[in-house]
């Protein structure tokens, strides 16, 4: 009686694990890719708005050796992930993008050196910024001109070291701050300085007192340590790929162009140089010709994500 019983319950449990795997021998093919030549792209960001960055994934069914693409009217360099077949690419949204329906296209080779493609279609909503009104000292607003030709020269130059995108990948430890200090001016708030309006700003402030040590955001090559007319003595680290950290207003610089710095390392202090009110840290963050405020990297690229 005892064994008729065991021999039913086993005949059962056989029956419920036929059915069993031939359920996950169904959901396995399901899951599978309709084709190994798919290719698929998905995002991550805090939000999709003007200003923010966005982390993209491009995943195939097989490894790849090479992924680019556009997104928000630029070009992009994807880096593989920890396996070849999922890649990554920091895009930004530049504050000059128009909200409405943005497409990002990815472009893609297989090792065997066939191509794919793939689009995703994205939303951009609308975001409004605050104005700050000020009233400064007139030549805070309009520089002397004889300093005409020295800020021309900076742009050029900040321009010509912005533009020079370098292929490798350095940010893979993650962003971190690089300042303790509370944010005291947020980026895209717009100015009107004595009923003047000013450029948005393209970076976030830190409070911080003179002398306090500013750490590289990311392991990143210095591409520039030296004094400017606006941004007083900064330093710029490439973090490869067209992503940029612009560190102003210090009142010490440590770094020499060309050493490459690891996140965390002292690239100089905080200070009050160039056009400024007081001590602080400015931050800006460049992905391509894009913007960005930093603290949308340290939300989907902080370091260990
Ligand atoms: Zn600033």
């Amino acid at each position: 009686m005892t064994f008729t019983r065991i021999a039913g319950l086993t005949a059962q449990v056989a029956a419920a694990l036929l059915v069993a795997t031939a359920v996950a021998a169904l959901q396995a093919r399901q899951a599978a890719p309709a084709s190994p030549r798919r290719l698929e792209i998905t995002h991550s960001a805090r939000a999709l708005v003007p200003g923010e960055a966005v982390l993209l994934t491009v995943k195939a069914a097989g490894p790849l050796t090479a992924v680019r693409g556009t997104a928000f009217g630029q070009p992009f360099s994807a880096y593989p992930g920890a396996t070849a077949d999922t890649w990554h690419a920091l895009v930004g949204i530049d504050l000059s993008v128009t909200p409405g329906r943005a497409t990002i296209d990815a472009d893609a080779r297989l090792a065997d050196g066939s191509p794919l493609t793939a689009s995703l279609p994205l939303k951009v909503g609308a975001k409004t910024f605050a104005t700050r009104r000020l009233r400064v000292a007139p030549e805070f607003v309009t520089p002397p001109p004889a300093e005409q030709a020295r800020i021309d020269r900076e742009r050029l130059l900040l321009n010509r070291i912005l533009s020079a995108i370098s292929p490798r990948h350095l940010w893979g430890d993650g962003f971190i701050r690089p300042a303790d200090g509370e944010v005291i001016s947020v980026f895209g708030v717009r100015s009107v300085f004595n009923n003047e309006a000013r450029a948005p700003h393209r970076g976030v402030d830190f409070r911080g007192a003179t002398g306090t040590p500013v750490r590289a955001p990311a392991r990143g090559v210095v591409v520039l340590a030296e004094p400017l007319y606006f941004s007083g003595s900064t330093v710029i680290l490439d973090h490869g790929l067209g992503v940029f950290s612009m560190l102003a207003h210090l009142s010490r610089i440590d770094v020499k162009p060309g050493t490459l710095a690891v996140g965390g390392d002292v690239v100089g202090a905080i200070g009050a140089t160039g056009r400024v009110t007081g001590p602080h840290l400015h931050w800006t963050l460049r992905i391509g010709a894009a913007a960005v405020d930093p603290l949308s990297v340290l939300a989907i690229a902080g370091a260990g994500k």
